[in-house]
């Protein structure tokens, strides 16, 4: 019996990948934007319907970036306890104090009000780092007003929101820059490697500099660091994106048909709330269940088969032994009882089958 992961990698077909990687073999160009960075940033900017892009090294690299953009560097920043630890070592890496505010247990994205009540009894705080969770918008408007109220930055980590649209935008033209990853894992992938997404021509030059040691020539301006995209990495993005809207639409098959024979709620797992006219990429079929007993019953279910879905996200960060402890009620509970089932786009639906199964026979 084979094992079944919470994930695969989705691959192109290897022969559009070797053509890409024969031109590369033939002009020597290997990074240092080159050809194929410079061809991705386009397509990108064009299907995400951002302003601007730059492409970086890998998620976590692009939140650092975007955090040096907004001069954010050094400051206390409200920050999600529901998240992948990226999000807070980017935070930590930068010399930003995390400041929790909880997360709305209906969508498990931040809450603007905890982020409003954040702001309003630290006027130190600069800025504000809000993640579309599973690719669950965050509540894009009223962040936006509370911010600009506020006078603070808004920076999105949208590891998760490739694809996604929300009131007829794409969902990281939100804010003042959303960063993106597309590690191997990730709906859309360069193997390793991150984007910024940013509004203003002097925001795209600042990131092109930041990325590249903070010179040009021997004008030396900022500082800088590496986190330059290479060409084959690049190349398996531009072999990558046209297969997107067929891998959505497989996604979107799978997961109705989870929700087909997981009988929710009645069989008393829950999911989480998707923002109103969000349009989704399905990028994760996340379940609730009502306590932390049922699902590590399940869990072990699962594991009997050689079934492993992960418990995303675990811990909530507000616990972790390296950051200040507050209390962050309802993500501490989230994280006790969530996990996110096996989801690939050539995944068989007899996968779908037997996760049903074993999870509604253990219920
Ligand atoms: C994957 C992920 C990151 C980090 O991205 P990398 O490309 O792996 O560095 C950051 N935030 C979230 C929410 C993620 O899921």
């Amino acid at each position: 019996m084979n094992m079944t992961p919470v994930t695969r990698a989705t691959l192109p077909p290897l022969e559009s990948y070797l053509e890409k990687i024969r031109e590369i073999f033939s002009c020597r160009y290997l990074t240092n934007n080159g050809k194929n960075v410079q061809e991705l940033e386009q397509a990108l900017t064009g299907f995400l319907e951002v302003p601007h892009l730059t492409l970086c090294t890998n998620g976590t690299l692009a939140l650092q970036l975007a955090l040096r953009l907004l001069n954010l560097n050094g400051k206390p920043v409200v920050t999600t306890p529901f998240s992948y630890v990226a999000t807070v070592s980017a935070l930590l890496w930068e010399g930003c104090e995390p400041v929790f505010a909880d997360i709305d247990p209906r969508t498990l994205c931040i809450s603007p009000e905890a982020v409003e009540a954040c702001l309003n009894a630290r006027p130190d705080i600069a800025g504000v780092l809000p993640v579309h969770v599973y690719g669950n918008a965050c509540d894009v408007t009223a962040l936006e007003d509370i911010c600009r109220r506020h006078g603070v930055a808004l920076l999105y980590d949208a590891a998760h929101a490739f694809g996604c649209r929300i009131h007829d935008r794409g969902l990281l033209s939100w804010g003042d820059a959303s960063a993106g990853s597309f590690h191997a894992t990730k709906l859309f992938h360069t193997v390793e490697g991150g984007c910024v997404a940013c509004r203003t021509d002097e925001a795209q030059e600042r990131l092109s500099l930041l990325r590249a040691f903070g010179h040009i020539g021997d004008d030396f301006i900022c500082l800088g660091i590496n986190a330059k995209m290479s060409e084959v990495h690049a190349a398996m993005g531009l072999c990558m994106l046209p297969l997107l809207p067929e891998l959505i639409r497989r996604r979107a098959e799978l997961c109705a048909a989870y929700d087909a024979l997981l009988d929710l709620p009645r069989s008393g797992l829950a999911k989480p709330a998707m923002s109103p006219d969000l349009e989704w990429n399905y990028a994760y079929y996340p379940v609730i269940f009502p306590d932390n007993k049922t699902m590590m019953r399940c869990l072990a279910a699962l594991g009997r088969e050689r079934i492993h879905p992960r418990r995303y996200f675990y811990p909530s960060l507000n616990t972790l032994p390296y950051v200040s402890p507050v209390s962050c009620p309802v993500s501490e509970d989230i994280v006790q009882r969530v996990a996110c089932l096996p989801l690939w786009p050539d995944m068989g639906m007899d996968t779908v089958e037997r996760v049903a199964a074993i999870l509604t026979a253990t219920l």
